[in-house]
């Protein structure tokens, strides 16, 4: 997988991706990242990359010749490579866009600075528009690390012996069960007996249920689309009926 970055902050970029899972992709040649200062495409002796927005305003908005310029200096790899703009008014990003990206051959990055793009940079040159969540970022540098590190754990062999992407939050719709490691007892908490039971169908059983409970608990909403078995529903409607029982005014068998 390539990814081509363009940025004011080219270093920015290339320095984050040197760390962790990532970098290790980068040294196996799992993924290839390319930087490219928009700087680099401006015109003029002080090289401006932005302006004052046409009909006043605050702020400055980024020209759209540089960018334009620098875009048509990437080289396209592969079939599918899309141009992906990160701005706050995108989708949102998610695990499911992180497995569809994943599909691809490359992926090209605008990162905005100051008010965002000149508009006509929009209508022009970019196929997909992403937010990392709703918020607003000075920049869209973290925007593009974010979707570059989500995209490269998924790709074949970029984790190593170091984790499993099938078994993370959101790979089956729900989130990922507790983890525990040595010692065995930390501060009077012990870890569930289950998980020094050796019993691996057992094990299997209790991080299925407890992803489950942990989901109901905290993003109940992906409840409703994640794949559970007759076995896994009936105990869902237990836990809710244990955790309805438990609250004040509700007598047993609510
Ligand atoms: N004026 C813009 C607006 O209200 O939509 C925000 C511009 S923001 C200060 C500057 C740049 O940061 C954007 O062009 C975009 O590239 C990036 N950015 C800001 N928030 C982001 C988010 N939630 N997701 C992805 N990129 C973001």
């Amino acid at each position: 997988m390539r990814f081509d970055v363009l940025t004011l902050f080219p270093e920015m970029v290339l320095s984050a991706v040197r760390y962790g899972i990532m970098g290790k992709a980068l040294d196996r040649g799992i993924v290839d990242v390319r930087a490219l200062n928009i700087r680099d495409f401006a015109r003029g002796p002080h090289r401006t990359t932005d302006d004052r927005p046409y009909g006043g305003g605050y702020g400055m908005v980024m020209k759209p010749g540089p960018i334009f310029r620098a875009l048509q200096t990437v080289e396209r790899t592969g079939k599918a490579h899309p141009v992906i703009l990160l701005s706050p008014q995108g989708e949102v990003f998610n695990q499911r866009l992180a497995w569809e990206l994943a599909e691809l051959d490359q992926l090209i990055f605008v990162c905005g600075r100051y008010e965002g793009v000149d508009e006509r940079i929009r209508d022009l040159c970019i196929d997909r528009e992403i937010s990392i969540g709703d918020y607003v970022l000075s920049g869209g540098e973290l925007g593009a690390l974010v979707v570059m590190d989500a995209v490269t754990r998924l790709l074949p062999h970029a984790l190593g012996g170091e984790g499993s992407n099938t078994e993370d939050s959101f790979a089956d719709g729900l989130l990922e069960y507790p983890h525990y490691t040595r010692p065995s007892l930390f501060q009077g908490i012990a870890v569930p007996e289950v998980l020094l039971s050796g019993n691996h169908e057992r094990i299997r059983t209790w991080r299925r249920m407890e992803s489950i409970r942990r989901t109901r608990e905290r993003r109940p909403e992906l409840l409703r689309t994640a794949e559970l078995d007759p076995d896994e529903i009936s105990a869902l409607a237990q836990i809710g009926r244990s955790k309805r029982d438990d609250e004040p005014g509700n007598g047993p068998g609510l």
